[in-house]
């Protein structure tokens, strides 16, 4: 690694004073089980001056719920999301994402911030000493489009067409099928407007903007939610694809639906399709079939990845069925 700037952060405005004043040059670090792997590989074109630590800032590693609101702060760790028993019963998706994510070291590490606000792991992109200068670190080409894309996203390419690396969040789709918020240092927003791609970028957030913590509406009487993931291993693996949803019936039928896909798109992928597939049906084999079938409707996968068309149209079935 090379020599940075190290600084504590005591609350969010001194952290928010510090990323005004390195601007272009710092990172916030939080459990750094992704911040730390990039760095060490020295993948990017330009190598923090700073790291600002927010760890150090008290008050935003906690669990509750308020009211009809659950609340957990940027700093609480996946472990910890993992194992509560209120979110275990009552927001079923985000419990079973988390204890999905990693290893149990880096559940111990990584926080719900950092896991929203990863990078994407393209081995182009991830390749280190910047090999690759990619589209997405602002370099003039794709190198997966005609490389190794395996992957890569089955739904299109972004950053002006041409970047395909998937959005590897497990805890993502979650936060999305149960309709949660996100809430920063500046404001508000839906998960789901959450996530954006450009140039060194994941999310909508600003250079002088952190995420302090989610929140989730407590979802309607007769709602279930589940996570279901894909990897080639049960640990420590990435998503080849996994799928989250929420489900609210009316006696027999389906009243609502929420399924989020991720590590299929350049974003979480909102399974759009497979919702209005499913609304207004009864939960069976055949039906959940059906929107499974919807949702692929609109791949477009590379040379490398047809395999992963499969896999989402199974997992939307199989969580469908989940939910009932
Ligand atoms: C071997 C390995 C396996 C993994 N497997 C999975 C997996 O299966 N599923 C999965 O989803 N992820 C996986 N991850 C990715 C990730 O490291 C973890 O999910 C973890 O949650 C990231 O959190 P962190 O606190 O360590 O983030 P950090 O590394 O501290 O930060 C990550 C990024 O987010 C930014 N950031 C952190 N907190 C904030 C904040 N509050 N506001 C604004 N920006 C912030 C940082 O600047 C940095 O760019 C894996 C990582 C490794 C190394
Ligand atoms: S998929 Fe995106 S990150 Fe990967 S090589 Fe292409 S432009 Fe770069």
């Amino acid at each position: 690694m090379r020599r940075f700037t190290h600084v504590n952060a005591g609350s969010i405005d001194e952290a928010i004073s510090f990323l005004r004043r390195y601007g272009d040059r710092a990172d916030i670090i939080a459990g750094g089980t992704d911040l730390l792997g990039k760095m060490k590989d020295e993948i990017l074109p330009r190598y923090p001056e700073a790291v600002i630590n927010i760890k150090t800032i008290p008050g935003l590693e906690f669990i509750k719920e308020e009211g009809d609101v659950l609340r957990a702060g940027a700093l609480t760790r996946l472990e910890d999301i993992g194992t509560d028993s209120t979110i275990r019963e009552k927001y079923t998706a985000l419990a079973e994402a988390a204890e999905r994510t990693a290893s149990p070291h880096i559940r111990e590490m990584g926080t719900i911030g950092g896991n929203l606000c990863q990078d994407i792991r393209c081995w182009y992109y991830r390749n280190p000493h910047n090999r690759f200068p990619c589209l997405r670190k602002g370099g003039g080409r794709c190198y997966a489009i005609e490389g190794d894309n395996r992957y890569h996203s089955i739904f299109g390419g972004s950053v002006k067409g041409g970047c395909y690396a998937v959005h590897p969040s497990d805890m993502a789709p979650a936060l999305i099928a149960l309709d949660g918020r996100i809430k920063t240092s500046k404001r508000t927003v839906n998960a789901e407007d959450f996530f954006e791609v450009g140039v060194k970028r994941t999310t909508v957030l600003d250079k002088d903007e952190i995420v302090t913590e989610i929140e989730i509406p407590l979802p309607k009487d007769g709602a279930k939610s589940a996570f279901m993931k894909f990897a080639i291993r049960k640990s420590i693996d990435f998503p080849i694809v996994n799928c989250a949803a929420m489900i609210e019936k009316d006696g027999r039928k389906v009243k609502a639906a929420r399924i989020c896909l991720n590590a299929v798109y350049v974003k979480p992928y909102r399974a759009a399709k497979a919702e209005e597939a499913i609304v207004g049906k009864a939960i069976n084999e055949e039906n959940a079939e059906r929107a499974g079938n919807a949702v692929i409707a609109d791949a477009e996968p590379l040379s490398g990845n047809r395999y992963m068309v499969q896999i989402a149209k199974t997992l939307v079935k199989r969580i469908i069925l989940a939910c009932n």
